[in-house]
């Protein structure tokens, strides 16, 4: 199926859900991101930051970009003048930096903190405690230019269908105790990013807000990042 008929298809079900769909175009190029386009998607993910601010250069205006893979500190200030949403942020040096330079551009960034549920070593993100632990600090409460805005998670890559539910089980349900005890006033604070290609429609059931989708609209990537 083409770009075009796979991103349709795939709305139809996340919009029926209202949920939140993610493009994930890293790796592809230009034009296949321009027939997404066409389709009428406007948000799409990237991991990368140089790949990220070349497309954004390049790339019509109205696209709303989110960077969802790992951010080192000395590339926030590429994508602090037009990043839409950072679903990566795992440490408060990474947010004190976020806000130093959303500052610079007179902007408020929204952040996810991306929190750790996988059974694996390679996955970035903060542990449960060093998340409650960051959201306690007064380094945090004195950021006056990020806004968080919910959490985000990788689930172990497996085939065992229960291991996923149970991770994605454990975010959501941690997302509502902090929701609880951080944010209870704060409506800006909703988002669940969690799902990709492969375990979005368990992501969904167990209470995603926006899934992060690659191969299933673009077909499979040659590398594998
Ligand atoms: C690549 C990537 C995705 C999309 O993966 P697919 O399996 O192609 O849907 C989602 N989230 C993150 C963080 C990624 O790096």
């Amino acid at each position: 199926m083409s770009i075009a008929a796979n991103l349709t298809e795939l709305k139809k079900e996340t919009d029926r859900l209202h949920v939140k769909l993610i493009a994930v175009s890293k790796t592809k190029p230009k034009e296949e991101i321009m027939e997404a386009y066409q389709a009428g998607q406007r948000i799409f993910g990237e991991n990368q930051v140089q790949e990220l601010v070349d497309k954004y250069e390049e790339l019509p205006k109205d696209i709303e970009w989110h960077l969802i893979g790992h951010l080192q500190t000395n590339k926030v200030k590429y994508i602090a003048p037009f990043i839409k949403l950072i679903h990566s942020v795992d440490r408060l040096k990474l947010l004190q930096e976020i806000d130093k330079q959303a500052k610079k551009n007179n902007r408020i960034i929204d952040c996810l903190l991306q929190v750790y549920i996988a059974d694996e070593e390679t996955k970035f993100g903060l542990g449960f405690d060093e998340a409650i632990e960051l959201l306690r600090s007064d380094d945090f409460a004195n950021l006056k230019n990020v806004r968080l805005v919910g959490v985000m998670g990788i689930a172990t890559n497996t085939d065992n269908p229960k291991q996923i539910k149970e991770e994605f089980y454990e975010l959501k349900t941690f997302f509502d105790g902090i929701k609880q005890s951080f944010f209870r006033k704060d409506e800006a604070f909703k988002e669940v990013s969690m799902g990709m290609s492969g375990d979005y429609k368990v992501a969904i059931e167990q209470g995603s807000t926006m899934v992060r989708i690659g191969s299933t609209i673009f077909g499979h990537r040659e590398t594998k990042i």
